[in-house]
């Protein structure tokens, strides 16, 4: 893994996952904490596989801020990007799996400190020192925001980033899916790389074919690799020049949280330095090989953080 810097653009909060599972949240004894928020797992995942990547979001000028904070640095993850808003608390998720396999969710977000991010505060020291700006935010929905995510993304590029995007699409967050379309597509030409998840395929393409038809009507001008995450069943990739898919790997999964976070680090941890992968399909076969080891192995421990791997661990996996 090679030093050039991934930043990582969004929201950071806790999930609050009740401590027995199958209950609604009404029922929970009790909650745990979870630390999350697919922007900074993503920049974690990097950092564990030996990656250098940085955070940039908002957080609440309270406990959990400050220990999400933490979390990121201890992690090895720059925190020069985090601006923390005296006024608003940090964003909180109760989040369950209830017994009808139906998830339920529950949000501290009226608003929350990650919604009130100004572009007038963001760090373009940070921002423009990275080789690849990564972002999958929530944050598209409401102002401030909105507008330091769009300002955030042209100083990226302006600057050389190549620019990468998960739109993390979890619709109770949504004003509305007309919406949450609208606002995804409203970046999407933006991106160079792009992945999106079986459920999101379905979501923005309004089919429920998953197919390479339905996967290239996504596929815009500027668009230099396109992924598609099929979970137990691997990957797809799609260039300018070819397609084609990467099987996963056979683990014992007990929480697919991050698994997505941890894919996406774990292949932009490796075209950081080396963008020419993406034109060698060979090469990018091996690198989404990696990817999808790394987020096979993080369905085999509960939560995101705690589960996403090393770059020894994800080696072990790759040459079993
Ligand atoms: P998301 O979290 O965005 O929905 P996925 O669940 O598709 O993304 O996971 C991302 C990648 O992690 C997959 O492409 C796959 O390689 C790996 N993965 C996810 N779930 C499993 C699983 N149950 N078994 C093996 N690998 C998995």
């Amino acid at each position: 893994t090679g030093k050039g810097q991934i930043v990582s653009f969004g929201e950071m909060l806790i999930d609050f996952v009740p401590t027995v599972s199958g209950v609604s949240l009404a029922e929970a004894p009790g909650f745990l904490k979870a630390p999350g928020g697919a922007p900074a797992n993503v920049a974690i995942a990097v950092a564990r596989l030996g990656g250098k990547a940085a955070f940039v979001g908002k957080l609440g000028d309270d406990e959990f801020g400050h220990m999400l904070a933490g979390i990121l640095k201890e992690n090895g993850v720059s925190a020069d990007g985090i601006n923390f808003d005296k006024g608003a608390r940090t964003a909180l998720a109760f989040v369950t799996l209830r017994a009808d396999g139906e998830r339920e969710f529950m949000f501290y977000r009226n608003p929350s400190a990650d919604m009130l991010l100004e572009p007038e505060e963001l760090n373009l020291e940070l921002i423009k020192s990275a080789k690849v700006f990564h972002y999958g935010s929530i944050s598209l929905i409401v102002e401030p925001c909105r507008s330091a995510h769009i300002k955030a993304m042209e100083v990226a590029k302006e600057a050389g980033a190549l620019l990468s995007y998960d739109p993390n699409l979890r619709l109770p967050l949504w004003p509305s899916p007309k919406e949450a379309r609208e606002q995804i597509l409203s970046i999407w030409d933006k991106a160079e790389v792009i992945k999106v998840s079986d459920v999101e395929l379905e979501f923005l393409t309004g089919s429920d074919k998953i197919d390479d038809e339905s996967a290239l009507s996504l596929w815009h001008p500027n668009l230099k690799l396109l992924l598609v995450t099929l979970g137990e069943h691997g990957c797809r990739y799609y260039t300018k020049d070819f397609h084609g898919s990467v099987e996963a790997f056979h683990v014992n999964t007990v929480d697919t949280t991050g698994a997505g976070d941890a894919f996406i680090g774990a292949l932009l941890s490796k075209i950081v330095d080396d963008q020419s992968i993406i034109e060698d399909e060979a090469r990018l076969r091996a690198v989404l090989k990696f990817a999808n080891a790394c987020g096979a192995i993080t369905t085999t421990k509960k939560g995101a953080i705690p589960a996403l791997p090393t770059e020894t661990e994800v080696l072990s996996l790759v040459n079993k």
